[in-house]
């Protein structure tokens, strides 16, 4: 019989406490450090890691969770799957591995997406008839080893076979890589093989795309597999865990399966809870009760945590206290957070409180609740507190809530709209604009920074802010442009800048996640009701109008981004927080208006990534994600302008949404698909102005004014002219000058060509 679990977390952070990956990685990739020294780094941050956790008195500690870039990477080189062309540039294996994570001088990388409904992007594996797997590489194995050595008992953690193959994407038209199950299936029996002999008691295998839907195929793929992998001889224990939502019939298939643990969710959806009770064959198994929240950074209601896993208990062999899901997705440890306001800091739990949450529960659950009284109880005041705080209800925003009305979510007709903003505006044919920001010189960073480190006062950051704006819109004019922007020079982020504004939002100093790779993003908290005290841009945009007599585009970060980059309040619906968001919104958009601005674009480029996994549940999202920006927008006369960006590949889900929107102007990313997506806009009769991107922004590379000319054509052939705007792909800032203004340039010259 196998050793129980008792308490676990699915996953840990591994980029370092103080993003020491991070800098080892790109001191690596410079040239600056060698191969040994990388691995050094790596060596530490993963037996820090290891001891830390089995300090905190863990039952089971995750092993294999340090990654070099990216976990669906390192299954994809674990059974072989590098596709030719990296392995052909005879690259040693680590270089192999950067290779297909960022590409090299010649050949691209892997393609990129978001990891369910998280912020971390993961590398697409690419699967075909040529693609052999096998057990190409023992890290896994290895870093058994190494934590064995150190006196740590890990417990392997794997992605599993179906959502790697699940999350792959064909190598060539018309292959299903589920074809390649079975064979994946082998490899995976060899590896389990080997971690049994190397000593490992279980193994964790992830199959979070069981909290998508799945048809009747996969499912039983599903069965079959792990049907196949439990009758294995030798292998170690195994815990399938599922997560990001209710697992659905999955569940039930891994019920019936011969494995040794199940892994659920029960912080996404209360669905989850019904389900295990409905649920026969678990009580042969380890429940791992995922009542802690491995994503979001709020400290947790212990007592409700434990009423959840005691109803569970009866229903299956053991059950154990766990994360929702790895804690890949939080920072490290509050107490990295010396500047945070003291008592929001008291409602926060990051990766390490995290763990010693879960370590409590699991005491608790075994021993009585009295072993751990101290830490119910302090919890308990931590729970009470952020309730009953000031900070957290504002009175005159939920009035204003309760006082709206549905027609301040709805403009005129656009025909009417659409004739006031012509007079107003008086834009030629095919108007050029921008979507924002334009490059972050060295100056501006260097101005930040010296603003940060107290080098230099507010009124002379201010100063260079203005100098920048000056050139910009001077640079604009020569180019011709017809909408000019400010730049945003003034920003660090879309984000943070407004976060960093509104009353409700907290800002962390250390609070880092991995977003890809190297790449951390350090979201704001968005812990009480939101308010904004004053204006945040109208100072900049109105600065940038005076400038010129071209109308300058306002420019703000819509509520539905606000939120799917932030970590939210899980106190109350997401809708009622963007409604909040979308009133702060609401208001600077009437000031920038009052302020002479006569466009303001409201950016979503998050609109899709807060899409839930399950289809039933996607309109109820859409409709508070559409009517939040329809109220953070209607607020205006119908002379002034509202325009919206939108920037991912994929538009297909929410392209009912796009329409729903109303905006007068819709920028949307479209050079890379050459245009794919007017298409599918004309297919549900959206009638505005629509500027597909004809300038690839994420590739250093200057378009010619040919290229450009040849998308317009095309764009033109989809969309009647008169609806039609000329822009790049997305904003300038990761861009240099030296391939900005060519590249807008030649733009402007294409938008030109075309008008004649
Ligand atoms: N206005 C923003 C910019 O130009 C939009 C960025 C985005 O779409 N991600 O930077
Ligand atoms: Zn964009």
């Amino acid at each position: 019989m196998t050793s129980k679990i008792g308490s676990t977390v699915l996953g840990h952070p591994r980029i370092g406490p103080n993003r020491e990956l991070k800098r080892a990685l790109e001191s690596y990739w410079a040239g600056r450090s060698a191969e040994a020294d990388l691995r050094e780094v790596a060596r530490t941050l993963r037996q820090d890691t290891w001891r830390s956790l089995a300090e905190a008195g863990l039952g089971s500690v995750p092993g294999n969770t340090f990654s070099y870039y990216d976990q669906v990477l390192d299954t994809a080189v674990t059974f072989g799957a590098v596709p030719r062309r990296y392995a052909d540039l005879g690259l040693g294996a680590l270089d192999t591995y950067f290779a297909m994570a960022r590409g090299t001088e010649q050949v691209p990388p892997l393609e990129m997406t978001k990891w369910f409904d998280t912020n971390y992007h993961y590398l697409v594996p690419e699967i075909g008839p040529e693609t052999r797997f096998s057990l190409a590489d023992r890290t896994a194995v290895e870093q058994f080893r190494e934590a064995r050595e150190l006196g740590v008992e890990t417990r392997p953690v794997l992605v599993g076979p179906l959502t790697f193959l699940l999350l792959s994407k064909p190598a060539e038209e018309g292959f299903d890589p589920l074809d390649k199950l079975a064979e994946l299936t082998d490899a995976y029996e060899q590896l389990l093989g080997e971690l049994h002999r190397a000593g490992a008691e279980w193994v964790q295998l992830d199959e979070p795309a069981m909290a998508a839907d799945r048809t009747p195929q996969e499912l039983d793929a599903l069965r079959n597999t792990y049907r196949r992998l439990g009758d294995l001889a030798e292998r170690p224990a195994i815990l399938t865990a599922c997560y990001f939502g209710d697992p659905g019939e999955a569940l039930g298939a891994l019920a019936a399966a011969p494995i040794e643990g199940i892994a659920l969710d029960l912080v996404t959806d209360p669905a989850t809870q019904d389900r295990i009770a409905a649920t026969t064959g678990l009580s042969d198994k380890a429940l791992v009760a995922g009542v802690v929240d491995g994503r979001n950074i709020w400290r947790a209601d212990l007592d409700r945590c434990m009423t959840t896993a005691a109803t569970l208990l009866g229903s299956a062999r053991e059950v154990a206290i766990g994360t929702s899901c790895s804690l890949l997705h939080v920072p490290y440890d509050v107490d990295a957070e010396p500047n945070l306001d003291p008592q929001v800091t008291t409602w926060l739990s990051f990766a390490a409180q995290k763990v010693r949450e879960v370590v409590a529960l699991g005491r608790a659950l075994r021993e009585g609740r009295d072993v751990v009284d101290a830490e119910l109880t302090e919890a308990r005041a931590a729970v009470t507190d952020r309730a009953a705080a000031d900070r957290v209800r504002n009175n005159r925003v939920r009035a204003r809530i309760d006082s709206l009305r549905p027609g301040d979510s709805r403009r005129a007709d656009y025909a009417e709209r659409q004739a006031a903003q012509r007079k107003s505006l008086r834009l030629p044919p095919l108007p050029t604009t921008t979507i924002g920001s334009f490059p972050q010189t060295t100056d501006v960073r260097k101005a930040r920074a010296a603003l940060r480190g107290g080098r230099i006062d507010q009124a002379t950051y201010r100063q260079r802010m203005r100098d920048e704006v000056e050139r910009v819109i001077a640079l604009q004019e020569d180019i011709g442009l017809d909408v000019l922007v400010h730049g945003e020079p003034e920003r660090n982020d879309m984000v943070q800048y407004f976060a960093e504004q509104l009353d409700g939002f907290a800002a962390t100093d250390n609070g880092w996640v991995q977003s890809y790779g190297s790449r951390c993003v350090r979201p704001p908290i968005l812990f009480g009701d939101v308010q904004r005290p004053e204006p945040m841009t109208v100072e900049w945009a109105a600065h940038a109008q005076r400038l010129t007599d071209k109308p300058v585009k306002g420019m703000l970060t819509g509520p539905v981004t606000m939120l799917a980059w932030s970590f939210v309040r899980d106190d109350q619906p997401q809708a009622d927080t963007a409604c909040q968001v979308a009133l702060a919104i609401r208001d600077e958009v009437r000031d920038l208006e009052a302020a002479g601005i006569r466009a303001v674009q409201v950016d979503e480029p998050a609109l899709r990534e807060l899409l839930p996994l399950r289809a039933e549940q996607r309109q109820a999202y859409l409709k508070w994600a559409v009517e939040s920006f329809r109220l953070a927008t209607s607020g205006v006369s119908d002379a002034t302008q509202i325009h919206t960006h939108l920037c991912y590949s994929e538009f297909g889900d929410v392209i009912d949404a796009i329409v729903a929107l109303d905006a007068d102007v819709t920028s949307i990313e479209a050079a890379r698909s050459r245009m794919e997506v007017l298409a599918d806009l004309n297919a549900v009769g959206f009638d505005r102005g629509v500027g597909p991107g004809v300038y690839d922004i994420h590739s250093p590379r200057v378009p010619d004014t040919q290229e450009m000319a040849d998308l317009l054509k095309a764009a033109g052939a989809a969309v009647p002219a008169d609806r039609l705007w000329v822009n790049p792909d997305c904003g300038l800032k990761t861009r240099d000058y030296a391939q900005v203004e060519p590249a807008l340039r030649n733009m402007a010259e294409a938008a030109r060509q075309a008008r004649g």
